[in-house]
């Protein structure tokens, strides 16, 4: 038996979905040390409602996946925060984009990286993922996945349990750390033969798939992105312009202006949090939503946005029956008070972005 089969160790990428989860029930299996990694890019869905306090009536919605399927199989998970690096892949994709803002081809390249790394810092034989192959349309075809190997730097010390037998072998295979006829060949979007290895391996508690927990595929995100991307040089959008992009509803205002109005109270307080760098408006007398007002170059946008931007406030308010409302408009150096009409369900239509 080579002497590797004693200390094999493995780094699992682990999201906490299925077929993450599975891949780490097979490894496991055969008697291997694992330890699993999340990165953390700053586009999780779930993440985000966490972090802003969103209350759910299925508490188990808001919970770390990966975490949980750690605890589940026994295994320690880290999580690491790579969102700050990651900005520098959103803005210059080698490989382009999806559908959406989803750069998924350099986006894996980066995080197999960055599992590498790891690797390497915790003595670990080979890293593997919960990837089928031809399951996304981005980064799981055959020509996607020979790219993704050859830029990541891992060669044959990345390992596919759930389309193994698909692919060729890997270095764990070859010395016969893991054994291949033990993983699987899994091809494709058809997720029945997931479900049935999960009821033999036990795997019972994963997330229902429910379109993708990454903002970076939701076309609606894009498109306030994309529309965030009419002002600023793909270079200059910082962090905290995309985190806003995450958040209420986005308007672009006549004269070129941008306003964002909470849904709901975890999201007006949320917004709240920025009024140091944008205008924000609150109704005065009337229960509603907080609005923020991009500044431009840190001065208040015309006049005429102003109101508009004060009218659709109102017009998310108990104050939206009322002929006037006064909205309160406080910017780094400016206070004041707008007395407007809440504008009509139409007007707000027209200006909203969809
Ligand atoms: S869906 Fe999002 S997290 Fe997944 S590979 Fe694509 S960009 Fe990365």
């Amino acid at each position: 038996m080579p002497q590797e089969v004693s200390r094999a160790k493995a780094v699992a990428m682990l999201s906490g979905g299925l077929d993450s989860s599975l891949a780490l029930a097979l490894v496991l299996r055969q008697g291997i040390e694992v330890i699993g990694v999340n990165f953390s890019t700053g586009f999780c869905m779930t993440d985000h409602q966490r972090m802003i306090g969103r209350k759910d009536a299925r508490p188990e919605k808001l919970r770390n996946e990966a975490l949980r399927a750690g605890a589940d199989l026994q295994v320690p998970v880290e999580i690491i925060d790579i969102s700050t690096e990651y900005m520098e892949v959103l803005r210059r994709p080698r490989f382009g984009f999806g559908k959406n803002l989803n750069p998924c081809v350099d986006c894996r390249i980066f995080m197999l990286q960055k599992a590498r790394e790891f690797m390497a810092e915790v003595g670990a034989d080979f890293v593997f993922t919960g990837e089928v192959l031809g399951q996304r349309p981005k980064s799981q075809h055959r020509r996607a996945m020979r790219i993704i190997d050859a830029e990541c730097g891992l060669g044959d010390r990345l390992v596919r349990p759930l389309s193994a037998k698909l692919l060729a072998p890997t270095w764990p295979e070859k010395v016969g750390i893991l054994d291949r006829d033990q993983l699987k060949g899994f091809h494709g979007r058809d997720r029945n033969p997931q479900i049935e290895l999960a009821e033999q391996l036990g795997v019972v508690d994963y997330p229902q798939p429910a379109g993708g927990c990454c903002y970076l595929t939701d076309a609606n995100y894009a498109r306030r992105v994309f529309d965030l991307l009419r002002d600023h040089d793909r270079t200059e959008v910082e962090q905290e312009d995309l985190l806003l992009c995450k958040v209420g509803r986005h308007f672009r205002l006549p004269r070129g202006g941008r306003l964002i109005v909470g849904r709901f109270e975890e999201e007006n307080l949320f917004l709240d949090r920025f009024r140091s760098r944008h205008a924000r408006l609150v109704a005065t007398a009337h229960k509603g939503a907080t609005a923020l007002v991009s500044l431009r170059d840190g001065e208040l946008p015309e006049a005429e946005d102003l109101e508009v931007a004060a009218s659709v406030l109102a017009r998310y308010g108990k104050g939206r029956g009322e002929a006037r409302v006064v909205v309160e408009l406080s910017a780094p150096d400016h206070e004041t008070e707008i007395a407007v009409q809440p504008a009509t369900p139409e007007a707000c239509e027209a200006w909203i972005l969809r």
